[in-house]
């Protein structure tokens, strides 16, 4: 069987042949296995200096200090460690987030609010945006921290988070980023935002699953307090052995990332305006999320008097994403959509479609022929 054309690269991308390669060589007897927390012998020193060199890869491609890295096995644990690290120990504390959060986020928030930590939920604006007016109109004088999304993953909007966060700094508050979706997809400089957490995947960037990173910044001195407890790792901030290969495999993508960056953006450009165009001969076709303030390769899009499910099953030769979570029995819509504006009928008609490092042209076109096959068909019928 042919499998279909992968559309689905904000959900998670394929490791780069690169980068499976580099991993290799970390694994086995002949490789680099030791622990890199090995004082003892040259296993261990080996390791740690792979583990080191791939916190500089990693550190590059957002213009950090390697010393400001911390790994983690994903961005679900960077967001918990951050919002968790930076509210725990402060009494009668308030955080500020959005609606349309990651759930690593959300569901880390909404943690928080049971133990008695106030918070605040802003509701974006019909294109996915907060304002900084907004997250200005939310502080109070107990307010620690505000977590804010760089690019949001359904909908591929971006965050003002340098105009946001140099407010904050203003008022020594801190601000905590979630930019999984960002990484590799625009240019991220923690040197020109001054945000002081922000939270990084491997795997939305053509790197392995299972680790991620964590940038904690040195100056102004972030404090965080650990969430997992062990050897004292991390400079104390995340305990638990090193995955070497993980960890290289993530430093080598990130490092293919930031060589190749502009190159990227420009495909993916590029891919979007051929894909969108393609769909031009649709009528009823609205683009959920900002057209102008956004990544290329995620193109959030409804059409009218079709429902999403009945179109993802016309089209099995695309791996696409709905965005609505079969909760039990019931097919919930996302509540991003909801976040933004959309009525339950208009969320039900929303795909997402995800473009990336390996998708072509004939892919594209493909695609949006397909779509304006199946959904002529479906109205046809309706
Ligand atoms: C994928 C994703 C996460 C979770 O990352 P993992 O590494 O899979 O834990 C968090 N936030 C955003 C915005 C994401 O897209």
């Amino acid at each position: 069987m042919k499998k279909p054309v992968y559309m689905d690269y904000a959900a998670t991308t394929p490791v780069d042949p690169a980068v499976a390669d580099e991993m290799m060589k970390y694994l086995t007897l002949d490789g680099v296995f030791g622990n890199p927390a090995s004082r003892t012998h040259a296993y261990g020193w080996q390791a740690e200096a792979a583990v080191e060199a791939a916190r500089k890869q990693v550190a590059g491609l957002i213009h950090a200090d390697p010393r400001e890295i911390v790994w983690t096995s994903g961005a679900t644990e960077s967001d918990n460690l951050a919002i968790k690290g930076a509210v725990a120990g402060r009494q009668n504390a308030h955080i500020v987030t959005s609606k349309i959060e990651h759930k690593a986020v959300v569901d880390t928030c909404k943690w928080l609010e049971r133990q008695g930590t106030e918070v605040t939920w802003l509701d974006p604006a019909a294109d996915g945006q907060i304002t900084c007016d907004q997250v200005l109109g939310a502080l109070k004088d107990n307010t620690v921290l505000v977590s804010l999304m760089l690019v949001n993953n359904e909908l591929g909007t971006v965050t003002d988070v340098a105009a946001i966060g140099a407010e904050l700094r203003e008022r020594g508050i801190l601000f905590h980023v979630d930019a999984a979706q960002a990484a590799g997809k625009m240019a991220v400089d923690v040197t020109s935002m001054p945000v002081d957490l922000l939270a990084l995947s491997g795997h939305k960037v053509y790197g392995p699953k299972g680790v991620g990173a964590l940038f904690v910044r040195r100056s102004p001195d972030v404090r965080i307090e650990a969430q997992i407890h062990g050897g004292g790792h991390e400079r104390g901030m995340r305990s638990g052995t090193l995955p070497t290969h993980q960890i290289v495999g993530m430093g080598k993508a990130f490092s293919i990332a930031q060589a190749g960056l502009e190159e990227e953006i420009a495909k993916l450009e590029a891919l979007r305006k051929a894909f969108l165009a393609g769909l031009q001969s649709l009528e009823g076709v609205t683009l959920n999320g900002s057209e102008s303030s956004c990544v290329p390769g995620i193109v959030n899009l409804s059409f009218e008097g079709v429902d999403a499910e009945s179109l993802m099953l016309g089209l099995r030769d695309l791996a696409v994403s709905s965005g609505s979570a079969c909760a039990s029995a019931t097919v919930e819509p996302s509540y991003v959509l909801r976040g933004i504006g959309l009525s339950d009928e208009q969320a039900h008609r929303a795909l997402r479609f995800s473009l990336g490092r390996f998708t072509t042209e004939e892919e594209v076109a493909f695609a949006s022929s397909q779509i304006v096959d199946v959904v002529s068909r479906l109205r046809a019928v309706r």
